[in-house]
């Protein structure tokens, strides 16, 4: 995006962005947007972190922005068996709850002044008290769908009128979300997420403002909705910034054998499988996709994954795939069993397709590059997610298949629903249109640009 309209350089915002890569990456991005806004930027980042991908990814946005200040904020030891959840990264979300309190003597002694603070959304409670009381500007950096957004701030009323307890859930202004697509934690009452959101939910109208990495080709019916205070009454200003897009600092690999084994491909031929940073597949769906994608005939690029965290990872490529199927596999397609570049990636030529979780970053990388989509959800927001791509055009959804892990879907399905998206003309129109829709949205004059000036002047001028 270009940038014009410079700054004296006395905004100064922090950001505190929770766990996890999905976090972390929009947080860095950005932070990177603010940079080139000439806003001095503090990174307060929690320590230490739960993947080797999130301090390896920091270490390289530090190095590529000096002019970044970070404070490491280091966590507060605390019983994982007093949270109601075994994930890791949302351990982790609870263990900044629970530090936050600390922030009260951080934030005072950051030079200049904060003029914001942009934290994760699990930390509006948590956090909130903190900057009330230092009359600090409070916004999110909200790192799923405006979709999901409208469930977040609708989840209070809801419960309130046991409106969860139905098949369909109508949020007023939006399409209706099936209850088989809320996340399934959210249902479980005490869950730790249902917690998280139930809390956080109810303290949203004292926030300054929410960022959504979102944008009208995507989600206007939504944007309106929240915009037009047809969800609920009283949210504060929603700033649609995306699509976000991937940086410099964020490559791994420019050299790296994904990206040469691409250009040996014809243009648009290849489908990409990923799951994100942090959803495991069982071995036996493993080995299905691995049929799946052998059957539809297509070259494919596919990233496994079976432990949830990378530090976890321990088993070579060809016992999680299995040795038969490697061997064959290697004459249609590449397989790994490590980061990628998935920003290169989907902007390389050869890519046609993508097979996604539906993770939000994923979701708005792809629309970026105009890259169709076939939705595989597995967890969490995924499928409020992929409802979004289905009806914004950008791809295609099996809902038979379900959360992960409910059934072992069989290779002969995959196959199909791999081949039908390659093939389908119309999708791969539509994700065209979406993708001159997102290059608009951040181009000079688009969404994007005028959120950021309209901020940057209100915080100048609070100064
Ligand atoms: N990602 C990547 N390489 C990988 C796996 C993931 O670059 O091998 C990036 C991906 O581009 C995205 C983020 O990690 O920016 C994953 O976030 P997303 O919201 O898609 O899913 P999550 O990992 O949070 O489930
Ligand atoms: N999980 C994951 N990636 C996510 C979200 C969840 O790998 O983005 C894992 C998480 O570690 C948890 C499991 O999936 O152990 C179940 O999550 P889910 O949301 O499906 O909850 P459930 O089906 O148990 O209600
Ligand atoms: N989540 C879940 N079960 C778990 C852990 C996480 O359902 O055990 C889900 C939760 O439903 C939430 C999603 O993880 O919707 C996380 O969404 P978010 O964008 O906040 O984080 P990310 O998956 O990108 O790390």
């Amino acid at each position: 995006m270009s940038v014009s309209g410079s700054g004296s350089g006395s905004v100064h915002v922090a950001l505190l962005p929770s766990a996890g890569m999905g976090h972390l990456t929009p947080f860095l991005r950005l932070a990177s947007l603010l940079v080139q806004h000439h806003c001095q930027v503090t990174l307060i980042s929690p320590e230490p972190t739960v993947s080797f991908a999130e301090s390896e990814l920091i270490s390289r946005f530090l190095s590529a922005f000096p002019e970044v200040n970070q404070i490491q904020f280091h966590l507060l030891p605390f019983d994982a068996n007093t949270a109601n959840s075994t994930d890791p990264f949302w351990l982790q979300f609870e263990a900044v709850r629970r530090s936050a309190h600390l922030l009260s003597s951080i934030i005072p002694s950051l030079s200049p002044p904060l003029s914001a603070l942009i934290t994760d959304v699990t930390l509006i409670s948590s956090v909130i008290p903190v900057t009330e009381s230092l009359c600090l500007p409070n916004y999110i950096l909200f790192t799923s769908s405006a979709k999901l957004f409208s469930l977040f701030s609708f989840f209070p009323t809801a419960s309130s009128s046991a409106s969860l307890d139905a098949e369909i859930l109508e949020i007023p202004g939006i399409s209706p979300i099936p209850k088989s697509s809320i996340p399934p934690l959210l249902l479980v009452p005490k869950s730790l997420f249902a917690n998280i959101f139930m809390e956080c939910s109810a303290k949203l109208t004292k926030l300054h403002g929410v960022f959504i990495n979102t944008f009208e080709g995507l989600e206007v019916q939504t944007l309106e909705a929240l915009n037009g205070g047809k969800v609920i009454e009283g949210l504060p200003s929603i700033f649609s910034v995306g699509p976000f897009m991937p940086c410099e600092f964020e490559k791994r690999d420019q050299l790296g054998a994904t990206l040469k084994w691409l250009d040996h491909q014809p243009a648009e031929s290849v489908v990409y499988v990923s799951f994100g940073s942090r959803t495991a597949m069982t071995r036996n769906q493993i080995r299905e996709i691995g049929h799946g994608l052998l059957r539809s005939g297509c070259k494919f690029l596919w990233v496994v994954k079976d432990k949830i965290v990378d530090k976890d990872e321990e088993e070579e490529l060809d016992q999680v795939v299995g040795h038969e199927i490697m061997k064959r596999i290697k004459k249609q397609g590449m397989v790994v069993k490590t980061w990628v570049d998935q920003g290169e990636i989907l902007g390389h030529k050869a890519v046609g397709g993508f097979v996604s979780h539906c993770g939000w970053n994923s979701v708005t990388e792809a629309a970026y590059h105009g890259v169709r989509i076939l939705a595989w959800p597995l967890h969490g927001d995924q499928k409020i997610n992929a409802e979004v791509v289905v009806m914004s055009g950008l791809g295609m959804w099996v809902k038979s298949w379900g959360w992960g892990g409910e059934i072992v879907v069989k290779g002969e399905e995959i196959g199909e629903a791999v081949k039908e998206m390659m093939g389908n003309e119309s999708l791969k129109t539509k994700a065209a249109e979406v993708k001159e829709a997102a290059r608009k949205a951040i181009d000079v004059g688009g969404s994007c640009e005028v959120a950021f000036r309209g901020l940057i002047n209100e915080w100048k001028s609070n100064n």
